[in-house]
């Protein structure tokens, strides 16, 4: 059976006040689900260097970040205390989808447990998020000359509004949010292409308008999408005001995963957000996405592998 490989940076353990809102337990929950399938090998993410960040990130700030002297209201934007194992995970989560943006360019696809943190501004944080991980492997592979074209579809419940920031009016970078409108953050940027929904929809109208807007970006012949595929639209997410199931999001999923892979542009799968209570449903959410790229990806794309070897004599 073909195994795929996906990073994690959960055994970096920060430390939250009773009652916070972000899951920092989530993390570990997803790996230990996918675990059980048997079907992902999975690689630490390596801390990447502060001088990769900076090629997304104004110098002062990373510096900062990482020295824990940013201003005590540029933490708050942030939402999480500063502590150096924080400071480890924030640039784990840039390299686990760095390493994921290479495998997708190798092998098509790539996928890390983590990252997708779009609300990371190039000169500060905002919403649980410190470094912008998809704009960092974006910026890294332009400079490497790997790629000279990029799109961003960010499923998000939220804009990606440091995204959208980060490559405003830069010709080379398609960047798509669906997101609720009347949802964080309240002052939107503009992407490329935005695509606000209203509070409540439900599985059947979000499909429909995903299916109007993914053309227009394989229409700009991106080299490779990075996929944010967060699952806070789930109706049971207390962060998101949509309507959606498990099912929906696993169609949600497949539908993105089928129109690059169909299209051989390579993949990069961060998770981005998901706040349900229990948090459970958002880990299976989150789980599910993995295991559809790992049908889309290792399964169909070697039919009858697994059955030849038991299957009876050709009918005669
Ligand atoms: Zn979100």
């Amino acid at each position: 059976m073909k195994m795929a490989r996906l990073f994690f940076t959960d055994q970096y353990r920060i430390t939250l006040p009773e009652g916070h809102k972000f899951p920092a337990h989530k993390y570990g929950l997803v790996r230990q689900l996918l675990q059980q399938d048997g079907d992902f090998d999975f690689v630490q993410a390596p801390v990447i260097s502060p001088e990769i960040v900076e090629l997304a990130h104004d110098p002062k700030y990373v510096r900062s970040f990482i020295a824990g002297s940013l201003p005590a209201a540029a933490m708050r934007r942030i939402g999480l205390p500063w502590s150096e194992v924080f400071v480890q995970r924030a640039l784990a989560s840039v390299g686990g989808t760095l390493g994921a943006a290479h495998d997708a360019l190798d092998a098509g696809w790539g996928g890390t447990l983590g990252g997708g943190t779009h609300h990371a501004f190039r000169a500060e944080g905002a919403g649980f998020c410190v470094f912008n991980d998809i704009a960092v492997s974006i910026r890294f592979l332009m400079n490497k000359g790997r790629i000279s074209r990029a799109a961003v579809i960010d499923l998000d419940v939220h804009q990606g509004d440091g995204t959208a920031e980060i490559f405003f009016n830069d010709a080379a970078i398609f960047t798509l949010s669906v997101h609720c409108h009347r949802n964080f953050p309240f002052r939107k940027q503009q992407s490329t292409l935005d695509v606000p929904l209203p509070d409540g929809v439900a599985d059947e109208d979000y499909l429909l308008r995903l299916s109007e807007v993914l053309p227009r970006v394989l229409a700009f012949r991106p080299e490779i999408v990075f996929y944010q595929s967060g699952v806070d639209g789930l109706a049971t997410d207390v962060l998101g005001h949509l309507a959606l199931t498990h099912q929906g999001l696993i169609e949600r999923d497949r539908m993105v995963m089928h129109a690059t892979r169909d299209s051989g542009v390579p993949l990069v799968i961060t998770s981005g957000g998901g706040y349900s209570r229990p948090i459970e449903l958002s880990a299976q959410a989150h789980a599910n996405t993995y295991r559809t790229a790992w049908q889309v990806f290792c399964a169909d794309e070697a039919p009858g592998e697994s059955i030849a070897s038991d299957t009876a004599p050709a009918p005669a």
